[in-house]
């Protein structure tokens, strides 16, 4: 008996220590977080979802005929995904662990179905997603990047056309980009792809379901009708869609789609040649929790046709609101029309420095997420809009009105001059050299552990200033200062 109460008494000791933790993360429900997490605002949803996630946490999709309800819950899942984005009585997919590994995927795939091909090249946007980088590094396929239209941050079809070479494996086509929230002209893009016989993937990871459900209900935001841009347009070999996002299921969900069987099957790998049992993966996991399969299956259910029309509605209204206050805020601007649920704002030529309106809102309460100055196109300040902003666009809109206003009666952000020069000539390839560059840049707090300042409005400005290689580098020293061991859970 006492062993029994001392266990449960332990349990919730350590559930409020992990509260305890988490005070200090950013808050994952209420709309004040405009980035990294998504908020249906339906209630009793979380619950669910956890109960079923809870349910299939410890089964394992690495072996589908020891536990077929996970392939059964997958199939599912692809066939709503693959339903609401024009897929067709061929179009098979996969559930993967999320939107970069979709996209990671679609590139392995596309390499290795051209194995004749020596040194494998994709073109993509300048506006493509950091995942397809990240896929070119792993698998040693090099990018040409091609620059999007100045004026509409769209991809150039015409420029990407002509970037397309006898080694070219795949071309890569947004909807929308992340940064700048527009759709590239996929019709064009996939149309000069399937002329020269190369595979079109569209990432849609962050739009493809809120795309698809506003086409599918026939809601029409700003009154503009939702362009082309999912498997029914001809030479769209693949598609990612992620369902961590707009399907508002717990993390670790995205779909890739294919076309057909053909285009997947490279996407596989299998392995016997080892002692061990056959190696049958679809992804690039090999052990695969069930829970976010199962979660995502019961959020899908729960939330039906009727559900997710009712979010897109509300995210619609929400985006328009927030859209047209932003207007009305002196120095500030959207970059680019929003095409579907992300706003890019910049400032205007005598506006505020756009990290200390990100600061300022920090203050007030919303995260929004710096974006660094990008070959023509200014730093910038992204906003994920979900359906959590509906009925509180004024509350939000107010708060970057006061953020704006607070940011452009300050000095503009920097370091003097000697600090910078420090930095600057800092070999910073150790972890004592960060931290020595670290101290006067005023990112040490007690003990030399890395600590944010409340404002990191100069810490951005300086970042933003930097080539792109030397601010990859300092941000490696960050991350591996961030991720120091600290107590050992074991000790005791
Ligand atoms: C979020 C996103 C990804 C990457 O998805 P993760 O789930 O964060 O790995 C890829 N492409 C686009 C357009 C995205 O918005």
């Amino acid at each position: 008996m006492t062993t029994f109460a001392a266990a449960a008494d332990a349990s919730t000791e350590i559930l409020a220590a992990i509260r305890a933790l988490q005070a200090h993360d950013l808050p994952t429900r209420g709309g004040h977080t405009l980035a990294y997490v998504y908020d249906s605002g339906v209630p009793g949803l979380d619950e669910l979802a956890a109960a079923a996630y809870a349910s299939a946490m410890h089964a394992n999709a690495l072996d589908p005929t020891a536990f077929p309800s996970l392939p059964a819950m997958e199939g599912d899942l692809v066939a709503t995904a693959a339903s609401l984005l024009g897929g067709g009585p061929e179009t098979v997919g996969t559930v993967t662990a999320g939107g970069t590994e979709s996209c990671m995927l679609a590139v392995a795939a596309a390499r290795d179905a051209r194995g004749d091909i020596e040194h494998p090249r994709m073109v993509i946007a300048s506006s493509a997603h950091a995942a397809f980088h990240k896929a070119a590094h792993y698998f040693g396929v090099a990018i040409d990047m091609v620059d999007v239209n100045p004026v509409t941050l769209r991809a150039d079809a015409g420029a990407m056309a002509a970037a397309i070479g006898p080694d070219t494996v795949l071309v890569v086509a947004s909807a929308p980009s992340y940064a700048h929230g527009v759709i590239d002209p996929i019709p064009e893009i996939a149309a000069a792809a399937a002329t020269r016989g190369v595979r079109c993937h569209v990432d849609a990871c962050i739009g493809g379901w809120i795309l698809g459900s506003w086409r599918r209900f026939g809601i029409r935001p700003g009154n503009r009708e939702v362009p082309p841009f999912d498997l029914s347009v001809p030479g769209v070999t693949s598609l990612s869609v992620d369902l961590h996002k707009y399907a508002y299921t717990p993390k670790g969900a995205s779909v890739l789609l294919h076309a057909n069987a053909e285009l997947r099957a490279a996407q596989y790998f299998v392995h016997t040649n080892w002692p061990g049992y056959a190696m049958l993966n679809t992804t690039l996991q090999s052990t695969r929790s069930g829970g976010p399969i199962a979660a995502a299956w019961a959020v899908a259910k729960r939330l039906g046709d009727k559900g997710y029309r009712d979010i897109a509605e509300r995210t619609a209204d929400a985006v328009t609101r927030i859209r047209a206050g932003i207007a009305d805020i002196s120095g500030l601007r959207v970059l680019a029309e929003p095409d579907a649920t992300l706003i890019a704002l910049a400032a205007t030529d005598d506006g505020p420095n756009v990290f200390a309106i990100a600061d300022e809102m920090a203050a007030r309460g919303y995260y929004i997420q710096p974006q660094f100055a990008f070959r023509g196109a200014p730093a910038t300040l992204h906003i994920t809009i979900t359906a959590a902003n509906a009925g509180n666009e004024t509350e939000l809109v107010g708060a970057l009105a006061d953020s704006a206003a607070a940011a452009a009666a300050q000095p503009e952000p920097s370091f003097p001059p000697e600090v910078v020069e420090t930095v600057m000539a800092a070999d910073l390839s150790t972890p004592e050299q960060l931290a020595a560059a670290a101290g006067p840049l005023g990112l040490l707090g007690e003990g030399g552990a890395l600590a944010l300042p409340a404002r990191m409005a100069p810490i951005n400005a300086l970042l933003d200033a930097l080539p792109s290689v030397v601010r990859e580098q300092v941000l490696r020293g960050v991350l591996s200062m961030l991720t120091r061991p600290g107590t050992d859970l074991l000790a005791r």
